[in-house]
């Protein structure tokens, strides 16, 4: 992409941004019907475009969530792209049914919160259709059986089997069936679940020995343990659901008839079992790379997520300025009810973590309005109203300590009060308030890896997302710390000379 375009698409996102963000304030203070688009027509389409445009979908994007690893099914190659069977399963249907697919790596229980909230059109995630899930979501034919099994580390463990678990803790992924099923034992065998998001995590917990044993799918553990990620089963498999794509109760169901459909052809012509063998007769071996290697594989996926880092900031750090000027003047005001307003917005958001906002815009408010809101459009507005609220409080502070009587000396000059305010106190004020603002911005270009919980893909995400797949957990954790040091100290001394040539 050229500088201009590369620009051009951030002016664009900025723009879209903040066009839905007026579309969301309409929506809140219910002066229209806000036009939010529904996830598959905002999607950007991945994949070529279908050759044959065969049925009613063609042209049409879904927006399918996926876990971020649960290999074979889904996981990121060498250069950082998802692959798996799933992965090979969507995209084979969507070419023959004529739709196209973006593909959101979200984590298993973020992609069914996503699903139940509209985020998302559809999830394969290796997902076992249960009796509870059917009741919330509608499944496809079953693709693959499936059932859970426990293990345990390779080297020096003494567990080989649940009668050793007792007063030990174990792990498993939250909202999976190797969760459920671990729970349901729990007090039989008098162990405790500790659950996690990640196969990476919980495959760490277990060989760092703060777990004695991981609860998952067999064909999972089975491709780690061929991968020599430290592990042994130890238990037979129980008997668990098959794997199906779902879609959101009564939605989509030409999505769900299409895969259907899909998945019938590929079964019948054997491309099915072809996409199984490619990954289970013979798996890509991990070899064993040096830090450079990973240093160089990573960096572009961690160049992207520092840029949508640093975007977010960005555009966050601009709204919660103007919030943070409006709300500090409205602090000072002699209204009654203007302070209230503005010291009600501090409490609420400063009393509140940025995580439940995250959580709130982005699962929550498609659930209150049937409409689906971009991810974007869900991070900037938790950080800019968290930031919001500091920055009114720095903004009214500044005010405030500029001293009273030079708002008296210029009155006494014959300025109005509006005159003053602007000529004589605010610049005073602003003065003050800079190291402070520069503070409330690395906080903010800190926090918003929170935003990582929703899928946002910023630095830690991308982190995540390739120690996910490579287990390289501690090395991968150790170039995004440095990243994002480095980022903040170009942004601090930035600032500082900011500030020095402002304030001469
Ligand atoms: N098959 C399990 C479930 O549906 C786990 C899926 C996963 O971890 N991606 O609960």
């Amino acid at each position: 992409m050229s500088r201009l375009q590369q620009t051009g698409a951030v002016r664009h996102r900025t723009a879209t941004v903040i066009g839905a963000l007026l579309a969301i304030a309409a929506m809140f203070f219910g002066a229209v019907g806000a036009s939010a688009a529904p996830a598959h027509a905002t999607a950007a389409t991945i994949g070529s475009a279908p050759a044959t445009a065969s049925t009613s979908l063609s042209g049409k994007t879904f927006v399918i969530g996926t876990d971020t690893t649960f290999a074979p099914f889904e996981f990121r190659d060498a250069g950082g792209d998802l692959t798996g069977i799933d992965m090979d399963i969507i995209q084979e249907i969507a070419k023959k049914q004529g739709f196209a697919v973006e593909i959101k790596s979200l984590g298993f229980n973020a992609a069914l919160q996503a699903l139940s909230s509209n985020q998302v059109d559809g999830v394969i995630a290796g997902m076992s259709i249960t009796e509870p899930r059917k009741q919330i979501y509608d499944f496809s034919d079953p693709y693959f059986e499936s059932g859970v099994q426990m293990a345990v580390a390779k080297s020096n463990s003494d567990i080989k089997g649940y009668e050793d678990l007792k007063g030990k803790t174990v792990t498993a992924k939250t909202g999976s069936e190797g969760e459920t099923f671990a729970k349901s034992i729990a007090d039989k065998y008098g162990f405790t679940v500790k659950s996690l998001d990640q196969s990476a995590t919980m495959y760490e917990l277990v060989k760092s020995g703060n777990a004695v044993a991981v609860f998952d799918d067999y064909p999972v553990l089975a491709y780690g343990i061929s991968q020599n990620n430290g592990l042994k089963a130890v238990t037979e498999k129980e008997k668990g659901g098959s794997y199906g794509f779902a879609v959101n109760k009564g939605q989509n169901p030409e999505l769900l008839q299409a895969f259907n459909t899909g998945l019938g052809e590929l079964k019948s012509t054997g491309k099915y079992q072809e996409i199984l063998d490619k990954y289970l007769k013979d798996p890509t071996q991990a070899t064993p790379s040096s830090f450079w290697d990973l240093l160089v594989n990573s960096f572009p996926a961690l160049m992207k997520g520092l840029g949508n880092t640093v975007l977010v900031t960005a555009i966050s750090f601009a709204i919660a300025m103007l919030i943070g000027l409006f709300m500090g003047f409205l602090k000072i005001s002699t209204s009654v009810l203007l302070r209230g307003i503005a010291t009600t917005f501090v409490s609420v958001f400063r009393g509140t973590p940025l995580l439940v906002w995250a959580f709130f815009f982005y699962f929550g408010v498609p659930q209150l309005t049937g409409q689906p809101i971009d991810i974007w459009v869900a991070g900037v507005l938790t950080l800019s109203l968290n930031s919001g609220a500091y920055i009114t409080e720095i903004v009214r502070g500044s005010i405030q300590s500029v001293d009273p009587g030079q708002l008296e000396a210029s009155r006494s000059l014959g300025l109005g009060y509006a005159k003053s305010m602007q000529k004589v106190v605010v610049p005073q004020a602003f003065k003050i308030m800079t190291p402070s603002l520069i503070n409330q911005l690395i906080i903010m270009l800190k926090d918003s890896s929170l935003l990582l919980a929703i899928g946002f893909a910023e630095l830690l995400y991308q982190g995540q997302q390739i120690y996910a797949g490579n287990f390289r957990i501690t090395e991968t954790l150790l170039i995004v710390a440095v990243l994002y040091f480095v980022v903040i100290m170009l942004l601090t001394k930035l600032a500082n000379v900011a500030d020095k040539r402002f304030n001469k």
